[in-house]
């Protein structure tokens, strides 16, 4: 007897299939369920869905599916469950986001390799039955027992608070085997924000959970082949991987006997996906471990302010907060914070880079074979050429932002759309040979530093080495590990860097950490700014002096060159008090109705010209406003506005706030206003794209 089965394929992003369609089968096939199934011209990957199969006109037009991978254990119904939820959050099609998070290469293999693949797992094994581990584990500190003992006993979710060095990692280990221990299926995921750093914890994990066995251990990141994604994919997914690493997109592997989720440096950006779908990892795990009742950890030195409020102390007659703060204050071991120093660029020489009292502090930790980390945000050598006589910037054609300079190679590069070209030898303008550099890049300071530096030789007579990390220097396949290994093992005096090098690694010789400019934070126009800031300066300083053989009189020393010295942010970071800059920070937002107080989703749109991406925002306005008050519902949405960068690559971008107080009033309002904004863009035919970004980090 043939069957009728929904299957859910990929629709691309806003289709109006937002349903599964329908495929005959010979045999009856349970949901979750992978299949190929012919779709148009060519054959896609599908998953049978739960429910009956629509009623169609014409039972003759419906097409056999082509193969079912019955090789494969079905995804399970909590599984399910969580696409959807996703799909209908983040306001995409379920088939785009179930589909989507699955291995790419899931698509193309046949069911031979499949049922190979699978072979060999087994092969590999897992013991399950394994003796405690042989390693001899540190005896924990009275605040780690505290929190593991409220771990065990109530079910969360956590934010764990704790600087670097708290213990925190250790916690999620112990917390990690205890589940694992107690049943023999269970299934840890533990996220980090970057793909740099899963192999530092992978290589922690593997150290204590070694008696799991080989396969046990799987790590999931987009710097994989498509053949190790499968591996990892089907190991979690077949529940023979125990523990699974990785960054945010194995939030949404199939991990069948999830018992618990990490997600540590919970505040980081990175768990946030700018394209696409735009779901939250840390977000979406919450969520996850309340439906596959796993326990949920969020660790950080800086959590969130929306983690922060969410776990905020109970009190009495209000609503329970969502989740549970735990915090570890204590260091393990000696390692003190560093002091804060801070120098007033309102009293130093016009135009100082580097000040003199931070020179002065700089050459006294090089002559102790100590190490210095400079952090500036911005890469290349100058943001800005310009010429003195006409007036002329190097701005670029295509975008609204100017094209940076680049000294090593002499270009000018947009770091927007990436146009590159020679630097010209005279002003394109007027001839003017006198063009030059305004603003700093990582790349000027570097050159700066050695001029400042040069008469300064290490203690065996040698040179002193500068060396730059940024998003330049480390293009290459493994240039940032190895330009890292460089630092710890002390070859380099220097390092300057962006903020990619303050995260997550160990710069245990740096004992003075410096950031030359971090003033444009304070008062930016994106109100998450001073949380970043605060996060980056606690972590950055947290990373450094760690090393217990430096002999060190004075503590290790973070330096701030300000013209603002007296700014709260400064003075809770002063006191390491995360807790008091997040009270300010809190206590602003509420007054201004900003998340947490308020939830926030952002539509944008993409054209030639800024008005046509206007329009079809306004009808949008227009649309939503109409329904808005026939609903009574409570959701304000902001007249239409150019992005703060307005034309990237000769396409103008516009974007519209829509805020409510509740998040239900707004989800509610944006799964209505789907309808409207697909019919919508029917009409506005020079709109090149549109997105709805919901709980937007950038505004
Ligand atoms: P965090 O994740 O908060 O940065 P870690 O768990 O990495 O902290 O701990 C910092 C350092 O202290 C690590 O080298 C770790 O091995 C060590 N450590 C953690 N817990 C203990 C403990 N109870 N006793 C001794 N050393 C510990
Ligand atoms: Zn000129
Ligand atoms: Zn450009």
């Amino acid at each position: 007897m043939q069957q009728l089965l929904p299957v859910m394929v990929a629709t691309p992003a806003y289709s109006r299939i937002s349903g599964p369609l329908v495929y005959q089968s010979e045999q009856l096939l349970p949901p979750g369920t992978l299949v190929r199934v012919p779709l148009g011209q060519r054959e896609t990957l599908g998953l049978v869905w739960p429910g009956q199969a629509p009623a169609l006109p014409d039972p003759m037009q419906i097409k056999p599916l082509t193969e079912a991978l019955t090789g494969i254990p079905v995804l399970s119904a909590k599984w399910l469950d969580l696409m959807t939820f996703a799909a209908s959050y983040y306001q995409r099609s379920i088939g785009e986001f179930a589909i989507g998070s699955l291995p790419p290469q899931l698509r193309d293999v046949s069911q031979l390799q499949l049922a190979r693949k699978l072979n060999k797992r087994n092969k590999l094994g897992t013991t399950t039955h394994a003796a405690a581990p042989a390693v001899s584990l540190p005896a924990l500190t009275p605040e780690q027992s505290l929190v593991l003992a409220r771990m065990a006993q109530e079910p969360g979710p956590f934010v764990l608070h704790g600087n670097t060095g708290s213990g925190k990692t250790e916690v999620y280990l112990r917390r990690a085997a205890e589940l694992l221990t107690a049943d023999e299926q269970a299934q840890v995921l533990m996220l980090v924000p970057e793909i740099n750093l899963t192999p530092q914890l992978e290589e922690r994990v593997r150290a204590r959970f070694a008696h799991l066995g080989e396969g046990a251990i799987v790590s999931m990141h987009s710097g994989m082949t498509p053949a190790q994604r499968l591996n990892s994919w089907l190991s979690a997914h077949t529940g023979q991987a125990r523990l699974v690493l990785g960054t945010r997109l194995a939030v949404l592997a199939s991990i069948p006997h999830l018992k618990l989720i990490v997600v540590d440096e919970e505040h980081d950006p990175s768990y946030k996906q700018q394209e696409g779908a735009r779901y939250s990892a840390r977000d979406l795990a919450v969520y996850r471990g309340q439906l596959e009742g796993a326990q949920v950890i969020l660790g950080s030195a800086t959590p969130s302010l929306e983690s922060w409020h969410h776990s905020r102390a109970p009190v009495a007659g209000e609503a329970a907060p969502r989740y549970v703060r735990l915090s570890m204050p204590s260091r393990i071991g000696s390692g003190q914070l560093p002091m804060l120093r801070r120098v007033d660029m309102g009293k130093q020489p016009r135009k100082t880079l580097v000040s003199a009292p931070l020179l002065d502090a700089m050459r006294e930790r090089i002559a102790k074979r100590e190490q210095v980390l400079v952090l500036l945000n911005r890469r290349g050598y100058a943001p800005v050429l310009h010429c003195t006589a006409c007036g002329w910037k190097s701005e670029c054609p295509h975008c609204s932002a100017y094209r940076v300079f680049h000294k090593s190679d002499r270009s000018l590069r947009c770091h927007h759309c990436s146009l590159t070209q020679p630097v010209p030898r005279a002003c394109p303008s007027c001839g003017n040979q006198d063009i030059g550099a305004l603003g700093h890049g990582t790349e000027r300071i570097e050159e700066h530093l050695a001029e400042l530096l040069h008469d300064m030789k290490r203690p065996d007579g040698m040179p002193l080495r500068i060396a730059r990390i940024d998003a330049d220097t480390t293009r290459g396949k493994g240039e940032l590990v190895r330009q890292l290994a460089e630092v710890h093992d002390g070859d380099v005096d220097v390092l300057v860097g962006t903020q990619m090098v303050a995260k997550g690694h160990d710069f245990r010789r740096v004992t003075l950490v410096a950031a030359l400019n971090p003033d444009g934070a304070l008062f930016s126009a994106d109100f998450r700014a001073p949380e970043r800031l605060f996060a980056l300066l606690l972590q950055a300083a947290g990373r450094a002096g760690r090393d217990a053989t430096l002999t060190r009189e004075e503590p290790c020393e973070m330096w701030v060159q300000t013209f603002h010295p007296a700014h709260p942010l400064f003075e809770s970071l002063k006191q390491h008090d995360f807790a008091g800059f997040a009270a300010q920070q809190l206590t602003e937002r509420s007054q201004a109705g900003l998340p947490p107080f308020s939830f926030q989703a952002l539509l944008r749109a993409e054209a030639r010209t800024q008005e046509a991406a206007q329009a079809f925002l306004n009808a949008a306005n227009d649309s939503g406003q109409a329904w808005l008050q026939t609903q009574g519902l409570s959701v304000t949405i902001y007249p239409a506005v150019p992005m703060s960068l307005q034309r990237i690559a000769n396409v103008e971008r516009s974007q519209m706030l829509v805020e409510a107080h509740s998040r239900r009033a707004l989800q509610t309002f944006l799964s209505h206003w789907q309808q409207d904004l697909q019919d919508l863009r029917n009409q506005h035919k020079a709109v090149i794209r549109w997105a709805m970004d919901v709980d937007p980090l950038v505004i």
